[in-house]
């Protein structure tokens, strides 16, 4: 180990199908939409990036590794019960979440109304409070699958600290 290692920064990221008889959820809470994200759990793309982001800062396995969709236990998992596993990793390993910054790239529905809560949702569930987490939501400029609305992206980089007592 070496002798600073009192900040540590990790990445995530996470896309999946947008499709219709699904819900949507995101960041741990549902959002109305007509259409929703397609996956082995409830595919909350926004936790699963937060996710790997904080337990790639912590040296972690990723989600894929710790959450394989190969595992039936893990179908229709609700995302919120793998990122606090994944959280009860990261604080036996003496980490504790200093801030989240998301970057969620959808081209529909429209996010502002729902950021803050997001953001509260993510909060609760990293155990800081609401303004040590950023959520943002980008269009992608009608570019692409993410342009066309066939997919929600989510980006987000997370920095740990060592724990205090
Ligand atoms: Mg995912």
């Amino acid at each position: 180990m070496s002798v600073v290692d009192t900040v540590r920064v990790g990445i995530g990221y996470d896309i999946h199908r947008l499709v219709e008889g699904r819900r949507l959820v995101m960041g741990g809470i549902e959002i109305p939409h007509a259409k929703g994200l397609l996956g082995h759990s409830d595919a909350d793309v926004v936790l699963h990036a937060v996710t790997d982001a904080i337990l790639g800062a912590a040296g972690l396995p990723d989600i894929g590794d710790l959450f394989p969709d190969s595992d039936p236990s893990y179908k229709d998992a609700d995302s919120r019960k793998l990122l606090a596993e994944a959280m009860e990793k990261v604080r036996a390993k003496g980490f504790v979440v200093n801030n989240v910054d998301i970057i969620v790239h959808a081209e529909a529905p429209k996010l502002s109304p729902y950021k803050r809560r997001m953001a509260e949702s993510i909060a609760a569930l990293i155990h800081v409070s609401s303004d040590q987490v950023s959520v943002k939501a980008k269009t992608n400029e009608g570019l692409g699958p993410l342009g066309y609305a066939d997919a929600i992206a989510c980006t987000a980089v997370a920095t740990i600290v060592r724990g205090i007592g």
